[in-house]
């Protein structure tokens, strides 16, 4: 059976002034897929999220998402269509309590698709035990630790109901047992039928995690494949040491 694409970035282009932040990027992750996107500091990584998640316009190229052109769709339509992002600096509403920020996406996603009778808080407790906070509901995010802080901001984007899940640098300032944690529970997520890419410093994460890595230098794609087919390319091993 042919793979099916769930995302398909074509030939993506951004420019900053003068600057080419994105040259003709083509990438694409098939359903049900773990994808990784590595590369390093400054070669395009967040530019290609905002521009897929349309937090940022392209300057050329075409993003299709579940078999819709989505390159002109406003970003809040493309989470309503599944396509979930996490931000590299959490952003929770602090005056709330961790049960009280999943109930915001929750209603949101509810209004729109017509969940009849759907009991919000009980969904909310629920996402909170997948990510392992529900002993944290009536707590504060500002009384989070570093990897609360973390799971709170997955259970945010869980809460949007994600088809596909994007998680830029979501494991920044873990301990590497921390880091198998979320490992551990993305997997598990993903076990559930929910895509995700996977865009991390971390190698040995990115390398565990990942069924799939694409590698940018630049603003270019230089490698795609299997994780240890493309850190064995020698051009993926001159991006990094050049950095
Ligand atoms: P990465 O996430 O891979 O570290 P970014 O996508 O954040 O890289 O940045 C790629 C390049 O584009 C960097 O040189 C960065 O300085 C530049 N850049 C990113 N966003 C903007 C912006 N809004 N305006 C101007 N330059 C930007
Ligand atoms: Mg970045």
């Amino acid at each position: 059976m042919a793979d099916e694409r769930l995302l398909d970035i074509q030939g993506v282009s951004k420019r900053f002034g003068g600057f080419d932040a994105l040259t003709e990027v083509s990438v694409h992750v098939n359903a049900g897929e773990r994808f990784g996107l590595i590369g390093p500091n400054g070669s395009g990584k967040t530019t290609l999220i905002n521009c897929v998640s349309g937090t940022l316009p392209c300057d050329g190229g075409r993003v299709v998402f579940d078999g819709s052109d989505i390159t002109a769709t406003p970003s809040y339509k493309r989470a309503r269509m599944g396509l979930v992002r996490s931000f590299q600096i959490p952003k929770p509403f602090i005056s709330m309590t961790v049960l009280e920020n999943l109930c915001i996406p929750l209603e949101y996603a509810a209004h729109y698709k017509s969940h009849h009778g759907l009991h919000i808080r009980t969904e909310a407790e629920e996402i909170l035990q997948l990510v392992g906070l529900d002993g944290e509901a009536d707590a504060k995010p500002g009384g989070l630790t570093q990897i609360g802080m973390r799971k709170l901001e997955l259970a945010r984007a869980l809460a949007a109901r994600p088809k596909l899940l994007i998680l830029d640098e979501a494991m920044a300032g873990l301990s590497s047992s921390e880091v198998d944690e979320i490992i551990e529970m993305l997997i598990d997520l993903n076990g559930r039928g929910i895509t995700i890419i996977m865009i991390e410093h971390i190698m040995r994460a990115v390398m565990s995690f990942s069924q799939r890595i694409a590698v940018l230098d630049a603003g270019e794609k230089i490698a795609e494949g299997a994780p240890d087919e493309v850190v064995a390319d020698p051009k993926v091993e001159r991006a990094y040491l050049g950095a």
